[in-house]
């Protein structure tokens, strides 16, 4: 059989830690083919982006068009659309082209706190690509932004993946992990005594509520997670899961990447392959 062809249309980061070069790396650890097409070519590297070259709509389009000239897309997933031509010619695209529903993630500002989505880009993003979507992923800061909502605690999750799907979402992943420094900013222990810390992401797929609860793992932060996490759920779909599996499956992934990223955790050298690549094929 052969490997499918998965899609991602996103920003190009040159020093790896996301973008592009980190939806590569997942898709090949899963198995699947990879086509990118850039959207915008980033300058930065781990202490911060300093600039970047956004795409035209043409130029995207063009590359795109290569893309499916050549293979058969069996999934697709979308990164940083820095502008409002960007946005609309990507979902004109999904349309023409009949692209599989792809994983939405709306990538808005870096950690470190640089604008990777022009405003009104975010307008077209929410009437335009979030209805082709098959999930759309944001972290809580990008889902406060898109629904208005704030968002303090697994209930504000519910509610804003509600919300965004009463917006035009077929289904939404609200991403946790910003939860915890909240609780520390306002001074209240994060964890209860004796509990263990838990990872909060909740699916919302057409009104079924998941609620996955991974081990919280204490690390300084790891660059790319959001891009790994979508890029995993796209490789997954194009290997035929279903989205709960997909977004299973990817989760393990992006916790073992934030474990054994280089510089943290134990050296991968000696750990088993079993151990490294623990998701399901
Ligand atoms: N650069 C690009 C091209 C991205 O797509 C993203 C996130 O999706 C970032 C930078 C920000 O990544 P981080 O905040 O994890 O460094």
């Amino acid at each position: 059989m052969l490997a499918p062809t998965v899609l991602t249309i996103a920003g190009f980061d040159p020093s790896g830690g996301a973008g592009i070069i980190a939806d590569l790396r997942t898709l090949t650890a899963f198995g699947c083919a990879s086509a990118a097409a850039i959207t915008s070519l980033t300058v930065q590297n781990a202490k911060g982006i300093h600039g970047a070259r956004h795409q035209t709509a043409a130029t995207v389009r063009e590359q795109v068009m290569a893309i499916v000239a050549e293979s058969p897309i069996a999934a697709v997933k979308t990164g940083m659309l820095p502008t409002l031509e960007i946005v609309r010619e990507v979902a004109r695209l999904l349309r023409e082209e009949e692209l599989p529903p792809p994983v939405v993630d709306p990538v808005l500002r870096s950690t470190s706190g640089y604008e990777l989505m022009e405003t009104d880009a975010i307008e077209m993003l929410l009437t335009e690509l979030m209805p082709l979507a098959r999930v759309i992923t944001p972290n809580i800061p990008e889902a406060e932004t898109l629904t208005g909502l704030p968002i303090e605690n697994e209930e504000g999750m519910r509610a804003a993946s509600h919300r965004l799907r009463e917006m035009g979402a077929r289904a939404v992943l609200i991403k946790g992990g910003h939860l915890k420094q909240r609780s520390e900013v306002r001074g209240q222990r994060a964890e209860k005594a004796g509990a263990t810390l838990q990872a909060i992401d909740v699916l919302d797929d057409g009104g079924l509520v998941t609620v996955f609860r991974g081990e919280w793992i204490d690390s300084p932060p790891v660059r790319g997670t959001g891009c790994m996490l979508s890029a995993a759920i796209a490789a997954c779909l194009g290997l035929g899961m279903d989205l709960q599996a997909s977004v299973s499956a990817a989760k393990r992934f992006v916790a073992d990447a934030i474990r054994y990223a280089p510089g943290l955790g134990p050296d991968p050298v000696t750990l088993e392959l079993t151990e490294v690549t623990a998701f399901e094929k």
